[in-house]
């Protein structure tokens, strides 16, 4: 390829991709169904209508259809913001001696700050199509919940977001951010709901959890008329929105002849990662190429790495569906580390399948080093990056080295999928030298083990 490579390779607005990609109709061992606590017996739609809006129901269910024709109204708003560049990490490499070539998809244009808005803005879209009111959803870090917000505001549904309490009164940037667009933000646990009045009494002075936030949710979505429940990772659909990720990535890069040998993302529910890696994925399981995929989560939260592939609930509260997925356990609390989005026990399903089938790698790393990797690439490349994708950042690093080492001039692709704005605590401990890391003992990981739900 003589064509020089620019610093940033866009598609033209015309060339964003009209469809979503559905990796689970190239599977050859499907992603296990989700299955009903009470029977355990596969979800059905009609089970699933309570808590989801109907469109996205049939998407959840659907193994077999590749492609979904992204709706206009969902299109007219993605041309806000997309199509998001891919990056050549030029200066990185020059910085790192490197003669790897580094390439990065960058998420973060939008003012909600991650790649949540993709689906957000389909999930919201689909709601309001089905004539519903609104929304309910949880948020921890906050993510999640700002870019529902965004959504729900421009297809004019309300929008209500439990926040995890102790990053509703730390976080109060955030939460505002989400008033600004109109949603109703109550810390969790909260007395508008029997499950938190029940955690408040019994554990007066709580400052919430994740498991909590969601079955607030849930409960007011299935006792509200009018309202639904909605998941901003993990589930199969979401993975279908995020695929605009990869297939954007992917055009633009074969624009240019460039083809990845590693295509490396973080892994918090999965989303980010499967959507970037889907149309790649395809390919490799078709037989028509070949990649190396690795998934990077934190020590302290080590779902694929230290996880258990099996059945398990996806909320502390139990009142979810089953899913089977490489997981931490329900119960399983990971210690305050920094990257608030990749603290989920489990992992998305179809992750799950395609890793436990040796299609793709994982690894952990460590906060301190995450850091590292955030601040030269921040001094680098000028993007302040989010924490979580920092991880992804600190691996195509680790792996450029290694290119280094061996003089191999390996091409790298990684997700970066958002900005750490909102994040500069982290950084704050970070540069005065007091980060540390919590990293889980095997004796507490099988204590939480003995508590996964018995099936088959
Ligand atoms: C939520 C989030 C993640 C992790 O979620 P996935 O579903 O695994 O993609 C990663 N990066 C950022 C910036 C996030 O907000």
């Amino acid at each position: 390829m003589s064509k020089e490579i620019p610093y940033k390779i866009y598609l033209e607005e015309s060339e964003i991709p009209t469809q979503w990609y559905n990796v689970r109709a190239d599977m050859k061992n499907k992603p296990a169904p989700l299955l009903n606590p009470g029977t355990l017996q596969p979800m059905k739609f009609e089970e699933l209508r309570p808590v989801f809006c109907d469109e996205l129901i049939k998407q959840e269910l659907d193994d077999t259809t590749a492609y979904f024709d992204i709706p206009e109204e969902i299109l007219n708003f993605y041309k806000m913001y997309r199509p998001s560049p891919v990056m050549r990490a030029y200066n990185l490499e020059k910085a790192l001696g490197t003669p790897a070539k580094i390439y990065y998809k960058f998420e973060g244009n939008n003012t909600s700050g991650s790649h949540k808005l993709n689906s957000a803005l389909a999930q919201a879209y689909y709601a309001k199509k089905q004539g519903l009111k609104g929304v309910t959803t949880e948020t921890g870090a906050g993510q999640w919940g700002t870019a529902l917000s965004m959504a729900c505001a421009f297809f004019g549904i309300d929008c209500k977001v439990y926040m995890v309490k102790v990053s509703y009164e730390q976080k109060p940037f955030r939460r505002e951010v989400m008033r600004t667009y109109g949603a109703s933000v109550t810390p969790s646990p909260s007395n508008t709901t029997n499950i938190g009045r029940k955690m408040l009494e019994e554990f007066p002075g709580t400052t919430g959890s994740l498991g909590c936030a969601i079955s607030e949710a849930v409960e007011v979505a299935t006792t509200t008329e009018g309202y639904r429940y909605v998941l901003g990772s993990v589930l199969n659909q979401v993975l279908l929105h995020q695929s605009i990720i990869g297939l954007e990535a992917k055009a633009a890069l074969d624009k240019y002849g460039i083809k990845p040998d590693i295509i490396i993302g973080c892994a918090g529910g999965g989303s980010n990662l499967g959507g970037l890696i889907s149309p790649f994925m395809g390919e490799k399981l078709r037989g028509e190429a070949d990649y190396r995929i690795i998934a990077v989560e934190p020590a302290s939260c080590p779902s694929f790495t230290r996880g258990k592939f099996a059945y398990d609930f996806c909320d502390t509260g139990k009142v979810c569906p089953l899913a089977k997925m490489y997981t931490l356990g329900s119960g399983f609390i990971p210690s305050p580390n920094h990257a608030g989005g990749l603290r989920y026990h489990g992992m998305s399903s179809i992750l799950s399948q395609l890793y436990d089938d040796g299609l793709m790698e994982a690894r952990s790393v460590e906060q301190t080093a995450v850091f590292d990797a955030a601040e030269q690439f921040a001094r680098t490349e000028g993007i302040l990056p989010a924490p979580e994708s920092s991880h992804a950042i600190r691996t195509a690093i680790d792996e450029a080295l290694e290119c280094k080492k061996t003089g191999d001039a390996k091409t790298i692709l990684f997700g970066l999928t958002g900005t750490g704005y909102f994040d500069m605590t982290a950084y704050e401990k970070y540069n005065n030298g007091e980060m540390s890391d919590y990293i889980p003992t095997d004796e507490e990981l099988e204590k939480s083990f003995a508590n996964l739900p018995k099936v088959d």
